[in-house]
């Protein structure tokens, strides 16, 4: 195995962290104010202007698109391996991915576009979402089911003519709330006699299609997340043409595996870049703070996390670029068990370094003063969205075990 950066990837991680020293790190106060001023003057679910003026920006830097995989639409596409330490410093600063086009959902729906839509899909949705000029959302978790078993979905996709039907209630569909999401990717059931595995289908729903409507945002720990959002969606007899279904009735859990691969190991990246973050104000204040004689850095106890982080964050890291190099090499699916073990340690590892950062912050670490108090709620969301983490250890030990239980059939 081969983690090294390549001297591209060098160059590109410095142009990014410089960018992020020049645009981003200034500008996080005024985004924060921004939203909030929105907020008071009764409408947060407004596109914030740091961010449209940043992006033609990092476009002109070369810091655009940089998520998506080699293919004909982006040539200059990177690897899950080159891309790995890119995201990393993107998760240092939530809200800085958009800033680059690589946000999610919006990189999981590019992604899903680009391997199964049809061309004359691509041109209508994949390409204004390429050029940053709308967004997206991913409808899949419903209140009504356990949705980690994507099996229970029971949104209803059904062939009428020339078009497909579609009901059903969805939540936690994350980004719906700007004006700019125009289009959703919905999973649901096609035939629920069918097998339990191909059942599911995926269809792509122009957002202002009549049936539709968004009906409340969920906050997280009390922060609405404007204007991007995680809403409730009603869909009621939403006719869409048969040609928006993706690759084919029956097949929602194979373009899931597709889709889900690169999303979870993107979330692993932040999440590491979030952690860093956090350890560098651990690191920055124990210095400055003095408590009983001597500075905080010269406890023991902060001594000891500090070490402790910096092991963590350093394993997790290998972790994540092995199951990056894995994806890249041998497939998402053989490397299934290493997005999944990522995809556990990665948010949990966050929230730990997190909250030793919190710790040594005192009082002021829960405030918004500091990044962290947000940071330790995006990571707590990670333990649910896009699989629990009971989900993922089922996998990791059933994979595990089919090994046992194939040597003992032997
Ligand atoms: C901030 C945020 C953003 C999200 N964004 C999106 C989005 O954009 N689109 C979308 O479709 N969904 C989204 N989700 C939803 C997320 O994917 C689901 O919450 C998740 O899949 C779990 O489904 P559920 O909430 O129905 O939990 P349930 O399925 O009801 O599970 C509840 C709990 O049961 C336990 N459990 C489940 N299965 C097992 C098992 N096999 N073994 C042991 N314990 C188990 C776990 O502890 C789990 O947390 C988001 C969620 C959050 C919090």
């Amino acid at each position: 195995m081969q983690f090294d950066y390549t001297p591209n990837v060098r160059l590109m991680q410095q142009r990014l962290l410089a960018f992020f020293d020049e645009h981003i790190y200034p500008n996080e106060a005024r985004y924060l104010e921004e939203i909030r001023t929105n907020r008071q003057a009764g409408n947060a679910w407004v596109p914030t202007r740091v961010i449209e003026e940043l992006k033609p920006l990092a476009r002109k830097a070369g810091l655009w698109n940089l998520f998506l995989p080699r293919s004909t639409r982006a040539p200059e596409g990177l690897t899950n391996l080159e891309y790995a330490p890119l995201c990393e410093i993107m998760g240092r600063v939530p809200w800085s991915p958009e800033v680059f086009n690589c946000s999610a959902p919006d990189t999981g729906n590019m992604e899903t576009l680009e391997r199964y839509a049809t061309e004359a899909l691509k041109d209508r949705w994949l390409e204004p979402l390429l050029h940053g000029e709308i967004r997206s959302a991913f409808l899949m978790t419903e209140p009504a089911v356990a949705s980690s078993d994507a099996t229970n979905i029971a949104c209803r996709i059904e062939r009428d003519g020339d078009h497909y039907v579609v009901n059903g209630t969805k939540w936690w569909s994350s980004g719906a709330g700007d004006p700019r999401c125009k289009v959703y990717i919905v999973m649901g059931k096609t035939d629920p006699d069918a097998p339990r595995h191909a059942q599911q289908s995926m269809i792509v729903v122009p957002a202002d299609t009549p049936g539709i409507t968004v009906k409340r945002f969920l906050p997280v720990y009390g922060y609405d997340d404007a204007p991007h959002g995680h809403m409730e969606i009603e869909l009621r007899d939403v006719r869409v043409l048969a040609s928006n279904l993706l690759l084919g009735e029956g097949r929602g859990f194979e373009i899931a595996q597709g889709r889900l691969g690169p999303g979870r190991i993107h979330h692993c990246m932040r999440s590491i870049g979030a952690a860093e973050r956090a350890l560098e104000l651990m690191c920055t204040r124990s210095l400055e703070r003095v408590a009983f004689g001597k500075p905080l850095g010269e406890h023991g106890v902060t001594q000891e996390r500090i070490a402790q982080a910096r092991c963590e964050i350093e394993m997790t890291r290998l972790l994540t670029l092995k199951a990056a190099y894995m994806m890249d090499t041998v497939g998402n699916k053989a490397a299934r068990a290493e997005i999944a073990m990522i995809k556990v340690v990665a948010p949990n590892m966050a929230l730990k370094v997190i909250d030793w950062a919190i710790q040594l912050h005192g009082a002021a670490g829960v405030s918004d003063d500091f990044p962290l108090a947000y940071a330790w709620a995006n990571q707590r969301t990670l333990r649910l969205a896009d699989g629990p983490d009971e989900v993922h250890r089922n996998a990791i030990a059933r994979l595990e075990l089919a090994r046992y239980r194939r040597t003992r059939s032997a």
